[in-house]
């Protein structure tokens, strides 16, 4: 078997946080990409894609574990690479020429890398617009750039991290469709081209592999061999059912079917997410006859899938939703939540967030301490010493908001104290 261009080997990857906990990023990732393939790192929002992308182009080093390149052991930045970043990273004081001449690492004359720009400007479809501003393009004329600038650099693998998720969907077609042509014409001289997206779609279009990531922590579940012949049609049914195998494995694996008393046997994360996203996303629901199906829902609230799953993880948490394979459906009790009236729906969402170990142990702390206030830090450490895989300020914003909407405890910002409403209590 010939050695893959990328392998890596038990990577784990640990930041440390202020408190001086680690935060588990990745881990145990094992990875092998054969020559000649595009690949796709997919999966929700925070996942660690990026950071996988950033380990796979030496960019940043693992905690722990081996990054090999054509079979030899990759140290630092690896110049076969070159990167494509999802906003663009231009210089705004220079022109598109200035920016693409950037990315050149070795050119021997003035005239050869005229000759290289020259090239590229043509692959990617900038001719004419050599003397422009950032600031006179379009989106999709800017990652042109943002493409260009990584190809003259004459790279191996282009590495492109959300490359299309800040333009709109028809430029971000066009764009696709573009670096598949130049990648099957072979006119940018590249061996492998490796993506990372939270689009199924994007991922089914592009690649040859596709890694589905799951959090918490960040680790490749599945690794999906797409065989589908290119040009992709989109609307072929091979493709949809693609796209739907692809969907299925990444939410069995990233919402589980758990029993409901699972939920509250014991202390873990919740999901990082405000009450008003809660009730937007029952408002939908309820405007859909209280079913809805998650990319759908996705598309109505408007937000992410990885943000889309995260909401209805917390309202399911709250018993306000279930969520039957990719459905999410009301319960009784969301649905009488959703027709409440505030009071109500206060005294609704306190019975469910006393339940949620986390949230109640919280709650406890505060009541059995001297006043029956603790400080902030006081309870960011306390959530760092039960949750130690979890960043505390974010789990102190999400049970702040969770408590003071159910008025059981009260946070005053200025002097940063948590303290409990007695008479709710
Ligand atoms: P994705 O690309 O899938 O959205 P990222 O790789 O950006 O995910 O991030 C994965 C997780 O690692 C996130 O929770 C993020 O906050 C965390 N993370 C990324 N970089 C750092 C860093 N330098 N320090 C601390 N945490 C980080």
């Amino acid at each position: 078997m010939d050695t893959p261009i990328i392998n890596l080997k038990d990577v784990n990857m640990r930041f440390k946080m202020p408190g001086g906990n680690y935060f588990t990023a990745l881990e145990n990732i094992n990875l092998f990409l054969d020559s000649g393939k595009i690949a796709a790192l997919l999966g929700p929002s925070g996942c660690g894609k990026s950071t996988l992308l950033r380990i796979i182009t030496g960019l940043l080093k693992p905690s722990s574990g081996k990054v090999y390149y054509k079979g030899k052991v990759q140290n630092g930045v690896n110049d076969k690479m070159a990167m494509v970043f999802q906003n663009f990273a231009l210089f705004p004081w220079k022109t598109v020429k200035e920016n693409i001449e950037l990315g050149i690492k070795d050119a021997d004359s003035i005239e050869e890398q005229e000759k290289i720009i020259e090239h590229i400007v043509d692959v990617v479809g900038l001719e004419g617009f050599e003397d422009v501003y950032p600031k006179e393009l379009s989106g999709g004329m800017r990652q042109r750039v943002g493409i260009a600038r990584a190809l003259v650099s004459n790279p191996e693998v282009l590495c492109m991290d959300e490359p299309f998720s800040a333009l709109d969907a028809l430029t971000s077609e066009n764009l696709r469709e573009e670096v598949l042509d130049f990648w099957s014409e072979g006119t940018a001289g590249l061996s492998n081209i490796l993506i990372v997206t939270h689009n199924i779609t994007e991922a089914v279009y592009m690649a040859d592999e596709i890694f589905i990531l799951a959090s918490n922590p960040g680790s490749i579940k599945f690794v999906f061999h797409n065989s589908l012949p290119f040009p992709r049609d989109q609307k072929s049914s091979e493709f949809l059912s693609t796209v739907d195998t692809i969907y299925n494995i990444l939410t069995q694996n990233i919402m589980p079917d758990v029993p409901k008393t699972k939920i509250y046997e014991k202390i873990a994360p919740i999901p990082l997410v405000s009450v008003s996203e809660i009730i937007g996303l029952l408002e939908v629901l309820d405007d859909n006859k209280g079913r809805l199906e998650l990319f759908e829902l996705s598309d109505r609230i408007k937000r992410d899938f990885g943000k889309t799953i995260s909401i209805a993880l917390a309202a399911e948490m709250l018993g306000l939703v279930a969520t039957p394979r990719h459905d999410v459906i009301f319960t009784a009790l969301g649905k009488k939540f959703l027709d409440a009236d505030v009071n109500e729906r206060k005294l609704i969402f306190k019975d469910q967030i006393l339940k949620i170990p986390i949230i109640k142990a919280v709650v406890e702390l505060v009541t059995q301490s001297e006043d029956m206030v603790i400080t902030r830090e006081e309870c960011e450490e306390f959530l760092a010493d039960k949750l130690p895989n979890e960043r505390p300020e974010d789990l102190f914003e999400t049970i702040v908001n969770f408590t003071l909407y159910a008025e059981v405890l009260d946070y005053d910002s200025r002097d940063e104290e948590l303290s409990l409403i007695i008479e709710n209590v």
